[in-house]
């Protein structure tokens, strides 16, 4: 007799790194009824003393969310979505500041689509908040991955409280341990794994706008319109700033390290300030300006691509583990969140229960992912380099935006047939690597048909002017 789907063992599932996305991945096996043990090198973020220590805050402290990350956040019965929209700032647009006081709005989409700020500390809050509500999961924080023995499906840790080294098993290990990823490091040791890095010469700083008293003094307003991303695009280097709940904008300096090096004395960035933000040291303040500038760490950013995401029926990565990006289309998280929704369809395409009885279809699921997310993966790393360029130079061209003016006109006139490529990846969850397709497809007939009118009306004015000329 086959035995019932009660005597069969249960699954552990281990997942690596309790980042914004180990712990939407945590809630959704959770969910699916397996037993997941959660292991996170820091301590909990969500006590206070812990977040500002443990380094937390040297990545962005606010992230722009939009609808692939919340589609991923609406999973029934979470409630996500909605105690992370309460929270978050609607941003309809880019306002770019050209010169000194001089503003301009460019709307993100022809139907007033707005993508949102949230904190990064508050999301992740959320998330730990919503995964303790789960008998099914145990968090092991100030857990460091050393190993893994994949085929054994053996995990050593050193637990950074005793320093001690401390081993767990698990059927499948989920590797979501972020850039510097252990576990990819491991999987590399016994896979061929392609793989692919490149650190691009910006890095950042970030810097804080306080929110502005009010002339009675007794409350606080935003400085700045709260419902756009801030610009400040200077061709080499850029300034961006995302509002806060508290009324004040994190800011962001993305900058070439030699930048920052020449950068050596408070003389030196007043006069830098000067002479290419002059309104921001008016926002900032030049005291906040000095503390922060000299004090707060300097990031690096850098790309990566890799395949496969997956070692058998054993472990996969996910997260920025498989697809670091620069930061430059907003989309590092968002992507990292639709990983988990699409690992979550493909395992209910293949039926995939918390019993230990269906390997085979694991191992299939597994490798269905990569095969769907990886070229997905590279299609976004790619195109979150080239507005890498967009954001700091070409959103002041005037070419550029009469392009915008028409590509979003085409798109209100025939909202299915043409789409521009910003709505396609930040408002819709169509896959990256067909929205690229789709893009370029386009651009083709837009081009074509761009320079055909334009040859046109040259010709007809010409014509007219000449035609004219001639009789009298
Ligand atoms: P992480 O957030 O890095 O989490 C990994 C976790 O694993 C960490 O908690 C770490 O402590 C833990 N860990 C690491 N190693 C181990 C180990 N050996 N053992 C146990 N635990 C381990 N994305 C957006 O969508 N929108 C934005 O606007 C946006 N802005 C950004 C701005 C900047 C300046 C930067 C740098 C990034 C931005 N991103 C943005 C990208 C976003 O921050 C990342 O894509 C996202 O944080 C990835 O989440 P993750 O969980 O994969 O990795």
């Amino acid at each position: 007799t086959q035995p019932s789907l009660s005597d069969v063992p249960k699954r552990y599932v281990a997942i690596i790194g309790g980042g914004l996305v180990g712990t939407l991945a945590t809630l959704y096996f959770a969910q699916r009824g397996w037993d997941v043990n959660l292991f996170e090198l820091r301590k909990d973020p969500r006590i206070p003393e812990n977040s500002e220590n443990s380094g937390i805050f040297q990545r962005s402290i606010n992230l722009a969310l939009s609808v692939r990350g919340l589609s991923a956040l609406s999973k029934p019965n979470l409630d996500l979505e909605k105690i992370v929209l309460e929270s978050a700032i609607p941003m309809k647009g880019r306002m770019i500041h050209i010169g000194k006081d001089k503003l301009s709005s460019q709307p993100y989409g022809s139907f007033g689509e707005n993508i949102y700020s949230v904190e990064r500390n508050f999301l992740l809050e959320s998330l730990f908040n919503t995964v303790e509500s789960f008998n099914n999961v145990k968090i092991y924080f100030q857990h460091q991955l050393k190993r893994c023995d994949f085929d054994k499906g053996l995990l050593e840790f050193e637990n950074k409280e005793d320093g001690k080294l401390v081993q767990y098993t698990a059927d499948l290990i989920i590797g979501a341990d972020g850039v510097h990823s252990t576990v990819r490091r491991q999987l590399m040791r016994i896979i061929n794994m392609n793989y692919q890095q490149e650190y691009i010469p910006h890095i950042y700083c970030e810097l804080t706008i306080p929110p502005k008293v009010t002339e009675k003094g007794n409350e606080t307003e935003f400085i700045m319109d709260s419902n756009h991303l801030h610009i400040w695009p200077r061709h080499s280097f850029m300034l961006i700033a995302l509002p806060n709940k508290n009324k004040s904008f994190t800011c962001t300096l993305f900058m070439p390290h030699e930048n920052f090096d020449s950068i050596k004395t408070e003389d030196d960035l007043i006069t830098f300030f000067q002479c290419n933000f002059p309104d921001f040291i008016q926002l900032i303040g030049e005291q906040q300006l000095k503390k922060e500038f000299f004090h707060n760490p300097k990031g690096s950013l850098l790309s990566i691509k890799c395949k496969p995401y997956h070692y058998r029926n054993r472990a996969i990565f996910i997260g920025d583990a498989a697809h670091c990006m620069v930061p430059f289309y907003g989309q590092g998280m968002n992507c990292g969140f639709q990983d988990v929704e699409l690992l979550d369809s493909i395992f209910d395409k293949y039926n995939i229960t918390s019993f230990r009885s269906d390997d085979d279809k694991l191992n299939l699921a597994l490798e269905e992912f990569t095969n769907i997310r990886q070229p997905d993966s590279v299609a976004i790393c790619d195109l979150a380099m080239y507005n890498y360029i967009e954001m700091r130079s070409r959103v002041t061209s005037p070419l550029y935006l009469i392009r915008k003016k028409v590509e979003d006109w085409l798109h209100w006139l025939f909202p299915r047939r043409f789409v521009p490529l910003y709505t396609m990846i930040s408002f819709s969850t169509m896959r990256y690597s067909d929205a690229i397709q789709r893009w370029k497809r386009q651009r083709r007939i837009f081009n074509v048909t761009w320079i055909t009118v334009s040859t046109g009306i040259a010709i007809s004015v010409f014509w007219r002017y000449y035609y004219r000329r001639l009789r009298w």
